[in-house]
């Protein structure tokens, strides 16, 4: 049997009866049940004979050896957030596994292929996500901040990741990695409702959106709730109220999939016998075309200016973190379309929301495309994250199809 995708669906029911309880998946990176995780997945694989390594990031190998050095790398994470879903990350960990078997029954590949199950790519424990990709895409530039962060319960992150085996200053030694990399794979659920609403199993992947993030503090003066006329109001909430209507008509009229949040408003003094003197506003926005963020960025401080007038408050904009949009290579593409609609009928491309450890990697400059499978509902990030069997059975048959594809580009010569 070369390639078994109902193993695949069976083996990601096993994991999860190993290392989840009744609240869901709790493999959070830098703990025993992920170790534990590493070790299930360890012997695994051991059956095809690929080779393991654990890189200076966390980062954990196998590693199959073909004719030529240069690696075709699939990639997933087995890591999950407290209460996770059972597919988010490890899909594509298992499905690769299935993947490596079938290649090595197949016997002497022509190029090198390497799985990997990246460290960390929620950062649930410590808030630092894609900690491993980032150090093996040499991004990772932050290690005098993550130096000082802490778990809830007060312990470093130095010290979580020495239990480990990662030192955090020498953990970008893992970019040696990705040098033999030739391009990289990587399957996972939507976690969104795209793909069910269009009643697809599944689709191919363009690119991580593009996001910016800022805060929106808006000021005017605090008056008693009694006294004070509303022609004489200051309202700092007036005004955050309004742009957070307002971007739902920006991400519309930007379009092709914009999407704008307002996730937070904290208001001061909040009590309920005053007018607000200040609103501090998060605003979240994204797009995967860089123009098109830019733009909706510019709408929104426009809009935000005009409001501050007709509320006669002050706003000021302050930027909390921002990420280029990351494109997805063409060639990639092309052959993941091939490969969804050889085993699917149909495909559909479309952009990612979240970000994903494929962002790292093709931020590195390797050539990267991803396949989406159906969420039901969805959901992710919780107990109820859910796939059909059947669907989760054709993803994996979708990455094998896209494998064979790309392993011949790169054995060609493809690829970086
Ligand atoms: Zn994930």
């Amino acid at each position: 049997m070369p390639l078994d995708p109902a193993r695949t669906v069976d083996e990601l029911r096993e994991l999860r009866e190993v290392t989840g309880d009744e609240d869901g998946a709790q493999r959070v990176a830098w703990t025993d049940t992920w170790e534990r995780a590493r070790e299930w997945l360890r012997g695994k694989v051991a059956g095809t004979g690929a080779a393991e390594e654990i890189d200076e990031g966390g980062n954990q190998w196998f590693t199959l050896r073909g004719e030529s050095e240069r690696a075709l790398l699939i990639g997933g994470h087995i890591d999950s957030v407290p209460n996770g879903g059972w597919l988010d990350g490890c899909l594509n960990v298992m499905a690769g596994v299935e993947v490596l078997r079938r290649i090595a029954e197949e016997g002497d590949p022509s190029v090198t292929v390497r799985l990997v199950n990246w460290a960390d790519e929620e950062g649930a424990r410590f808030g630092r996500s894609l900690f491993g990709s980032s150090a093996a895409a040499g991004s990772m530039a932050d290690q005098d901040e993550l130096r000082g962060r802490r778990d809830t319960n007060g312990i470093g992150l130095p010290d979580a990741l020495r239990e480990h085996g990662v030192d955090l200053d020498g953990a970008l030694a893992a970019r040696r990695q990705l040098e033999s990399a030739a391009a990289y794979l990587e399957l996972h659920i939507e976690q969104g409702p795209v793909l069910e609403s269009l009643d697809l199993p599944l689709g191919v992947v363009l690119g991580t959106f593009g996001v910016e993030r800022h805060q929106v503090t808006w000021r005017g003066q605090a008056a008693h709730a009694g006294s004070t006329p509303m022609d004489r109001r200051r309202d700092a909430l007036a005004g955050a109220a309004k742009l957070a209507l307002e971007i739902r008509n920006i991400a519309r009229e930007v379009g092709d999939g914009a999407v704008c949040t307002s996730g937070n408003v904290v208001c001061r003094p909040g009590i309920v016998t005053s007018v607000v003197e200040t609103a501090e506003q998060l605003l979240d926005q994204r797009h995967l075309d860089a123009d098109r963020l830019a733009q909706m960025l510019a709408l929104a401080r426009d809009a935000s200016e005009r409001y501050a007038g007709e509320e006669d408050v002050e706003v000021a904009w302050a930027r909390i973190w921002r990420i280029e949009p990351i494109l997805f290579d063409d060639t990639l593409i092309g052959f993941a379309d091939e490969a969804v609609r050889e085993v699917a009928g149909e495909s559909h491309r479309l952009p990612s929301g979240p970000l994903h450890d494929a962002a790292e990697v093709s931020r590195a400059g390797v050539p990267t495309v991803m396949l989406f499978v159906q969420s039901l509902r969805g959901l992710s990030h919780t107990k109820l994250e859910d796939t059909r069997p059947e669907h989760l059975e054709l993803s994996v048959r979708a990455l094998d199809a896209l494998t064979r594809r790309a392993a011949s580009w790169v054995a060609g010569g493809g690829g970086r």
